[in-house]
């Protein structure tokens, strides 16, 4: 289990917040406002008051020692920029931060932030490409160019094999496993079965999976 901090306590660090204590790890949460800390104080098992454009505050919460540092200050971008400042003079090890504007998004990226999350615009990609997809129930980027699909089978797949499936991509995507219930299964070759209802998990470039899930919406 790792540390993490939330600096931000709005709907997005709330939520982040949440989900890391859901996964079992110890998460700092921390906003500037004493009603918003007071608020969450028994959701959330580390809460404190912080003016994150304060090192001196922001310094004495052992920042450093977390895995990474959320930074999730929404519409005051000055607190927002500060504070990352402050953070990469304290030696903290991974920042992400939350942006608002395209100019926040530059500022950051000249920071050298390691990520800039966009919820809004990522969400909405992200719905986007399942209503494209509906058979695409998760994706997860690894680069620009390769991905993780889970891909739901459903009744018109049922009965057909996996080399049937991935045809002649076989050497471009990787099946990696095959839920059925709570079971995976991790030994798929090309004569093994899928079921409605399965999710089959693939790995490989976004070109071909995306050919993929264009012929099983033609389907
Ligand atoms: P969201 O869109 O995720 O709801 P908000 O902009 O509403 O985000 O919330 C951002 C949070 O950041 C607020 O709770 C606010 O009190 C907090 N915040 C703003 N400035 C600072 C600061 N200097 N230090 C710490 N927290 C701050």
């Amino acid at each position: 289990m790792a540390q993490f901090a939330v600096i931000g306590l709005g709907r997005f660090g709330v939520t982040a917040c949440l989900e890391l204590s859901k996964q079992g790890h110890t998460v700092c949460a921390a906003d500037i406002s004493e009603s918003t800390v007071n608020h969450y104080a028994d959701q959330l098992s580390f809460t404190v008051v912080v003016d994150a454009s304060d090192e001196t505050q922001l310094a004495r919460l052992d920042l450093p020692s977390c895995q990474a540092v959320l930074v999730a200050i929404g519409e005051n971008i000055e607190a927002s920029i500060l504070c990352v400042l402050h953070l990469k003079n304290l030696g903290v090890k991974q920042i992400w931060v939350k942006a608002c504007t395209k100019s926040h998004h530059q500022i950051l990226s000249k920071l050298g932030v390691d990520r800039i999350i966009h919820p809004e615009e990522e969400m909405g990609v992200r719905v986007a490409q399942a209503l494209n997809y509906p058979m695409v129930n998760q994706y997860f980027p690894l680069n620009q160019s390769t991905f993780i699909v889970e891909l739901g089978i459903d009744l018109q797949l049922s009965g057909r094999k996996i080399g049937w499936l991935l045809k002649e991509r076989n050497s471009d995507i990787k099946p990696l496993t095959l839920r059925r219930d709570d079971y995976f299964n991790t030994e798929l070759t090309n004569d093994t079965e899928l079921r409605h209802g399965d999710s089959l998990v693939l790995l490989g470039s976004k070109t071909y999976l995306t050919k993929l899930a264009k012929r099983f919406r033609a389907l």
